[in-house]
This record gives C-alpha cells, structure tokens and sequence, in this order.
C-alpha cells in the first residue's frame, strides 16, 4: 500500500453537482462535466464498483429533481463509464 499525500485542495474546484439542476458548481457544465469524470475515474480508481454506486444514487437524486429530463439521465450519468471486460 502506498501512503500518497492525499490533501485535497479547497472544494471550490470540486465540481461538486450543483443541485437541483445538477449542473457543475466549479465550471457550470452538465454534471458530471468532463473534468469530474476524470477526477472520479481517478478517484476510484482502486474501487469501480463504489464509483458505480455512487453515480447510481446521484443518478436517483437527480432523476428526482429532474423529472422531465427521462432516460437521458442515466447515459449522461453512467453512459460515460469505460467498461471493462473480462475474460477468464
Ligand atoms: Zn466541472
């Protein structure tokens, strides 16, 4: 196990969800916007499987909020995860 300094900066650049619209709160593009992909890929990293339960209940929430936003919800929340096959 590697101990890396893990100090997360301030959260203003987070791109935490800005709720109920679910736009981004750092850069104001649909949530998750591209750079919060990549810090959540990042971020669970070691631990797909909890980045996928995580979105899954943003995904309720917002679903909530945005009821006439339909199906497109889920694409836009777990369309963009990078599927990983395997083979054994
Ligand atoms: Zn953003």
């Amino acid at each position: 196990m590697t101990d890396a300094a893990e100090s997360s900066p301030s959260s203003a650049k987070d791109h935490a969800p800005s709720t109920p619209d679910w736009t981004c709160g750092t850069c104001g593009a649909e949530w998750p916007c591209e750079t919060k992909r990549d810090l959540l890929l990042e971020e669970y990293r070691k631990d797909r499987a909890m980045l996928t339960v995580y979105l899954g209940s943003c995904l309720a929430t917002a679903t909530h909020d945005l009821p006439t936003a339909g199906p497109s919800l889920q694409e836009r929340f777990m369309g963009w995860l990078p599927r990983q096959r395997r083979h054994s």
